[in-house]
């Protein structure tokens, strides 16, 4: 029998490591990761939730580096721009948790 692992790719630690298990599985694996696709989402005027960069950026550019087109550098600091999706790994991966979502 295979292995099937459903995951949140918006929880990143859920996420590696539901992928980690279906990498050790001995026999075949599959991983679905579940969350509506962000274009349909778009087009159907699903509103995704909002995130900002804060004071708190210190500038070390590791958001940037996760290749995320929707995360820009001003000056020191990082910024999110309107291509941003709402997806959230960003605020996970700061180090100095200097990107809040919005409230709305
Ligand atoms: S990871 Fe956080 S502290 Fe580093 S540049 Fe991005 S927002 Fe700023
Ligand atoms: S929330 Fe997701 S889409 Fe938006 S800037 Fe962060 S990583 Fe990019």
């Amino acid at each position: 029998a295979g292995l099937v692992e459903t995951v949140d790719p918006y929880d990143l630690e859920g996420t590696m490591e539901g992928f980690q298990r279906a990498k050790d599985f001995p026999g075949l694996s599959v991983v679905i990761a579940r969350q509506p696709c962000v274009i349909k989402a778009r087009r159907s005027g699903t509103r995704p939730r909002a995130f900002q960069v804060s004071d708190e950026c210190q500038g070390c550019r590791i958001c940037v580096e996760y290749g995320c087109p929707a995360i820009e550098f001003e000056g020191e600091m990082a910024k999110i721009n309107n291509l941003c999706t709402g997806c959230g790994i960003c605020a996970q991966i700061c180090p100095s948790s200097a990107i809040l979502e919005v409230e709305r």
